[in-house]
């Protein structure tokens, strides 16, 4: 089998299926639009479904170094602080086989980014946006656009990993029907220095507060540097506004509106914050297949796009690097291993995106069903809780 690789999509899913796909034996390119990796995006937690691929991609010890480690995720009822729930995280790698991490979304592109570039099979370059694709006889062309030109490059394969808006999903899609639809929800984003925040917040522990129709989301990077807070709220989006997510500009009086009345400690922790970023949350109709005519496949978001209430964008994206990297080594012909991914992946990608939505409805439950799910939280308690997510972080 010719081995030579396209990636399209610098993001997590595309240097994750980079170093997938370089221990196959594949010579990989990455193309991405982006002239620099920036420092782009907040935190993110990488349960141990994803950190277990990292350790097989022989990624995970460059990642760690930069992670927080939690020993639990508490629920907290928003109005008062109540505690609903501890569930227990210090034990996730003999539980689940591997450990479960929180960190900067831009220290794991870096960390993986230097592994990428480390690797002799692999080159990224910057300033290269994917514009066509175009299947050919046993060939992928490819045309590029870079900032002064237009260039054009050939593989066996070409991944499409680039993320939501997708050109190479856009180009093998459903058509209309296909696009990206707004949620109704929108999370706000900040990290706070935590010389601003109470020291309670600097511990290594995920908090997660629960009141009606909102929902909040803290926990430390950095060495306890900065404390990442991730708002999310029922609001409004109009065509026309900023689409992307990081571009978004806060709409801070909505974000007080929304958390009018919860708890004095979490109203510190918002006023705490200088400046928000707003991130409009978008779904995508699921896909029936992640192959695309042969030789060409979808990874991470531009295949399944999630709602972040499973903590499972990244994780997924890493998931899908792992199969596609499996379903190479194994099968004789590039389309044959395409279609073993796309039978390994589409069934539990679909099933973690809904399973991310309903979790974002449970968040937001208001009044007697509110009720209802907090006294259900403190009865089942974290050690029954978690078991709930041995499905996806065990397998
Ligand atoms: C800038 C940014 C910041 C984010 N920060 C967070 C965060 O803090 N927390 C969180 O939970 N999730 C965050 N996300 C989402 C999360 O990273 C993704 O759900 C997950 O990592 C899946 O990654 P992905 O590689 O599939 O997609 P993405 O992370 O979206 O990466 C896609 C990459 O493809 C590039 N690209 C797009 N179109 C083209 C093209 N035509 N040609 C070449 N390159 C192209 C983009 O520039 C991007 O680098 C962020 C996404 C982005 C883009």
């Amino acid at each position: 089998m010719s081995r030579r690789a396209i990636i399209a999509g610098a993001g997590v899913g595309g240097l994750s299926t980079a170093l997938a796909l370089s221990r196959t034996r594949f010579d990989v390119t990455i193309y991405e639009q982006a002239v620099a990796l920036e420092e782009f995006g907040a935190g993110l937690q990488l349960t141990p479904n994803a950190t277990r691929i990292l350790a097989r991609l022989g990624a995970l010890e460059a990642v760690r170094e930069s992670a927080m480690i939690p020993d639990a995720v508490y629920a907290l009822r928003g109005s008062d602080d109540a505690v609903l729930m501890r569930l227990p995280l210090a034990d996730a790698e003999r539980r689940w086989g591997a450990p479960y991490l929180a960190l900067h979304r831009a220290d794991l592109q870096q960390a993986l980014a230097q592994l990428a570039e480390r690797d002799d099979r692999v080159e990224l370059r910057l300033g290269s946006a994917v514009a066509s694709v175009a299947p050919g006889e046993g060939r992928v062309h490819v045309e590029l656009t870079q900032p002064l030109t237009t260039i054009e490059d050939a593989a066996d394969l070409v991944i499409g990993a680039d993320g939501l808006r997708s050109r190479v999903r856009r180009k093998f899609g459903a058509g209309p029907s296909d696009a990206p639809a707004f949620t109704g929800r929108v999370a706000f984003r900040a990290t706070i220095p935590a010389h601003l925040v109470d020291s309670r917040w600097t511990e290594p522990q995920v908090i997660l507060r629960l009141g009606p129709n909102a929902h909040l989301v803290h926990y430390p990077l950095r060495n306890g540097s900065i404390v990442n807070v991730v708002a999310v709220i029922e609001d409004t989006w109009r065509d026309g506004e900023p689409e992307h997510p990081w571009d978004g500009v806060a709409d801070r009086p909505a974000l007080e509106r929304a958390f009018a009345g919860w708890s004095a400690s979490t109203r510190r922790l918002l006023d705490a914050a200088r400046s928000w970023r707003a991130w409009p949350l978008f779904g995508r109709p699921a896909l029936g297949a992640f192959a695309l005519a042969g030789r060409v496949a979808l990874v991470g978001d531009a295949a399944h796009p999630m709602v972040p209430f499973l903590a499972q964008g990244a994780a997924q994206a890493i998931e899908d690097a792992g199969a596609l990297g499996s379903a190479l080594a194994g099968a004789a012909t590039i389309p044959d291993a395409l279609a073993a991914y796309s039978s390994a992946r589409v069934a539990r990608a679909t099933r973690v995106q809904r399973e991310a939505l309903r979790q974002g409805r449970i968040y937001h439950l208001n009044g007697a069903m509110a009720a209802a799910r907090d006294a259900t939280m403190r009865l089942l308690g974290g050690r029954r809780l978690s078991a709930r997510y041995d499905w996806l972080y065990g397998a």
